[in-house]
């Protein structure tokens, strides 16, 4: 494989710029990140223009993207998926489970594995493992997923998504029968945990932490609040899910930086609270992204609900409430960097080196430093994605 230097560029680092800065890639890893003109051969060097190399991006939460869901359970459904990703700026993506049948589950674990064996660098992002999210929601959060496919977690059902050695993120509703033993299987996978589509209380919250959830899906989206479980578990008021999250160190949590799921006053206070090591950018974009408006189905082609994208973002029928998102990662970034006072290191390193750590891949990935996998993107100064490398071979945008 060739070697590949990065030039004329400002390194984008997780704790500050490096402006001039030299980036040399060989056999699909990052060999050095300097100021020092490297001895370089004019014909391997890549002119980034003034802009930013930054380190690939790393979704933790996504559906899908041109007109594909993981949950359509077919291997071209991933690939498109993981090639419109790509584009954005993403280099390792985690597929992430709908409320669906165990049957359509198994088909997209399946078509995931396959389309992770091909090792083809043109398949786009690389897949990391699977986010097993749905089934396992609360009744009155299940938001915009077909509500015929949530349950209560069984052994039986969830050992057997974790026999396929694929699933390294773990959601599952605090409140709900079972939990806890869902909890402590996937803690001898070594999963990342976390609660989401839930009504929690905090004493359930803290049952959970015991057993090893870290984590809460996107922020204030399909979470409960202290009048969610009033109304759920009567007075006295208590603590909610949101509260055990900002009061406890140790948990982090994920936003959607779209501009249409959170003001941003919100994404400051996530910002502000939880810091750049302890929250994520996510896009949980479905299959919208990069269509234009009109109705999709959110989770399997053949009957996930119905959801309606304005161009923007994805509405429930009546446009009652959000159906998740239709951006990539790269304008989460950007949105971020416009809407906190988070710098554009601490920015980039909620979109990798943040996921990385919590997913247990910050060895091969997440950053620019020597001896990672050479997942790099070349930004422009407004931050829109130039040009993509993912194990140092340059995707076709
Ligand atoms: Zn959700
Ligand atoms: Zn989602």
């Amino acid at each position: 494989m060739q070697r590949l230097t990065f030039s004329n560029i400002t390194a984008i680092l997780p704790d500050r710029l490096m402006e001039d800065a030299w980036v040399v890639c060989e056999k699909g890893k990052i060999v050095s990140v300097s100021r020092k003109r490297p001895k370089v051969e004019a014909a391997e060097v890549i002119d980034g223009r003034g802009g930013y190399l930054a380190p690939g991006f790393i979704d933790i939460h996504v559906h899908g993207g041109d007109g594909a869901d993981f949950m359509d359970g077919k291997s071209e459904a991933v690939r498109v998926a993981c090639r419109a990703h790509a584009r954005h700026g993403t280099t390792t993506i985690f597929p992430t489970t709908t409320t669906g049948s165990p049957e359509q589950i198994h088909a997209m674990l399946d078509a995931v594995k396959t389309v992770q064996a091909e090792k083809q660098a043109q398949n786009g992002a690389r897949i990391a493992g699977v986010h097993l999210y749905g089934p396992f929601f609360a009744e009155d959060k299940v938001g915009c997923h077909s509500a015929a496919g949530r349950r209560e977690p069984t052994a039986v059902e969830y050992r057997a998504y974790f026999e396929s050695g694929l699933v390294r993120i773990a959601t599952c509703a605090a409140e709900l029968p079972g939990a806890v033993e869902f909890y402590r299987e996937a803690k001898k996978r070594r999963c990342l945990i976390t609660c989401g589509h839930s009504n929690a209380s905090w004493p359930e919250m803290a049952a959970a932490f015991k057993a090893g959830m870290r984590h809460v899906d996107h922020f204030w989206c399909a979470m409960s609040n202290v009048a969610s479980v009033r109304s759920r578990l009567g007075v006295p008021m208590r603590g909610s899910m949101l509260e055990f999250v900002l009061g406890t160190a140790d948990m982090s949590t994920e936003v959607i930086a779209d501009g249409c799921h959170l003001a941003p006053e919100l994404l400051e206070f996530a910002f502000r609270l939880k810091g750049p090591r302890k929250l994520c950018l996510v896009t949980d974009a479905n299959r919208a992204l990069d269509l234009p408006p009109g109705n999709y189905r959110f989770g399997a082609a053949e009957d996930g609900s119905w959801f309606e994208s304005d161009g923007r973002v994805g509405w429930a029928p009546g446009r009652t409430s959000l159906a998740s998102s239709i951006v990539g990662m790269d304008h989460m970034v950007r949105q971020m960097k416009r809407d906190t006072s988070a710098t554009l290191p601490e920015v980039v390193r909620m979109a990798s080196l943040t996921p990385a750590e919590l997913t247990g891949i910050a060895k091969h990935t997440g950053s620019l430093e020597a001896g990672k996998n050479a997942d790099v993107v070349l930004l422009s100064r407004k931050l829109e994605v130039r040009r993509v490398f993912i194990g140092g071979v340059e995707m076709a945008l």
